[in-house]
């Protein structure tokens, strides 16, 4: 068997260990003669596995008693509309903080539910720094604000968690949830689709306040899309992503087995550390991002050479190094390290880098 280093954005790389478990697994899951798969998600057997799961994620991230946490469908562009569909009737507005491709989406869909107020924008910067939550233009009287805490696309990363009292705190924490601690105390709900550090797709990760399921949802809102009725069926309220939901589970698991998401800061904190400091250091790649925010998860970089652009890539594949190709735009080179990205992995592309840099 030969696997090799995959820098893909999402669906990511998944832990090796992940794998086999669920490898070893397949055709018997816990002595039921049954595969996971085959299991009816109203049976014992799988709530027990809900709880236990829903009990992982709130002592790795230390979530308060008075948050739900659900697991959804939809990925993370269904929470672009559950979030103001759910939160923002009858208020005048909802602030959305826009830093790059996927806060601007999110923006874009809210728009279609209530006035959405730009409460601070990115593009003047060319995207390579971020709007800090002093200079944000928040009224009063918004629903929420929204922000991205990392932009996958643009590689962009806010350094610590925005201070903000008046409204509550909504963030997409899609490619970092897990990646290091937070304070969950500071937000009104925290959304995360599951293909980059938390499993596989399928499955949308929603951690909510609960007085804010209190707010009721516009009438015509349906029941798939209301926060309070998966809060109250425990996310169970029709047949969810089992095999999604399990191997979510699994990747818990192993993080708490690595020693909890601070062993993972720590780690992914090293990695990202040396690779931004290879290209810091050459004359050949460049990343023009301001180092405060700059993302750990997702390495965005460029060949001062465009015309290399190519050979770079299908060098990188023929050592095993693959899905290093920059979002179309951006452009250049993205190498998404997530948790389940070894140090060795980071290792081997700074060598490759290094080596073209050297020989091209
Ligand atoms: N938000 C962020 C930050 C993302 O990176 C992505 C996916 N790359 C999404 C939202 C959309 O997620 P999905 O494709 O699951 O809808």
């Amino acid at each position: 068997m030969s696997r090799v280093y995959n820098f893909s954005a999402g669906p990511a790389q998944l832990p090796l260990e992940v794998l086999q478990q669920a490898q070893g697994e397949m055709l018997d899951w816990h002595h039921t003669g049954m595969s996971l798969m085959e299991i009816p998600h109203r049976s014992e057997n799988f709530e027990k596995l809900a709880a236990s799961i829903e009990q992982d994620l709130r002592d790795l991230l230390d979530i308060p008693s008075d948050y739900s946490v659900l697991f959804l469908h939809g990925g993370g562009r269904t929470q672009f509309a559950m979030v103001p569909m759910n939160l923002a009737q009858g208020y005048s507005s909802m602030a959305y903080v826009n830093t790059g491709v996927w806060s601007e989406l999110a923006f874009e869909e809210a728009k279609r539910y209530g006035h959405a107020h730009v409460a601070a924008c990115a593009s003047k910067n060319n995207y390579l720094d971020l709007p800090l939550a002093p200079e944000w233009d928040l009224p009063a009287d918004a629903a929420y604000v929204h922000y991205t805490d990392n932009e996958t696309i643009q590689g962009i990363e806010y350094p610590a968690i925005p201070e903000i009292s008046k409204l509550p705190l909504i963030t997409d924490m899609s490619s970092n949830l897990l990646s290091k601690l937070i304070d969950v105390k500071k937000f009104g709900l925290i959304y995360a689709c599951a293909q980059k550090n938390l499993g596989i797709a399928g499955i949308t990760v929603v951690i909510i306040r609960k007085d804010l399921l209190e707010r009721t949802p516009f009438d015509f809102t349906p029941s798939m899309l209301r926060y309070a009725v998966h809060a109250k069926d425990k996310s169970l309220y029709n047949t969810p992503a089992t095999y999604p939901w399990y191997l979510t589970g699994l990747v818990f698991n192993w993080i708490k087995q690595q020693g909890g998401v601070a062993k993972m800061a720590e780690h992914n904190q090293r990695k990202a550390a040396k690779l931004y400091k290879m290209i810091d250091n050459s004359d050949f790649y460049t990343n023009k991002i301001n180092p405060l925010c700059r993302s750990k998860m997702n390495v965005v970089f460029q060949l001062h050479d465009e015309a290399l652009n190519q050979k770079f890539l299908a060098d990188a594949n023929k050592h095993g190094l693959i899905n290093l190709k920059g979002h179309r735009i951006v452009g250049g080179m993205r190498a998404s390290i997530y948790n389940a990205m070894p140090e060795k992995g980071v290792d081997a592309l700074i060598e490759f880098m290094r080596d073209f840099e050297r020989t091209a």
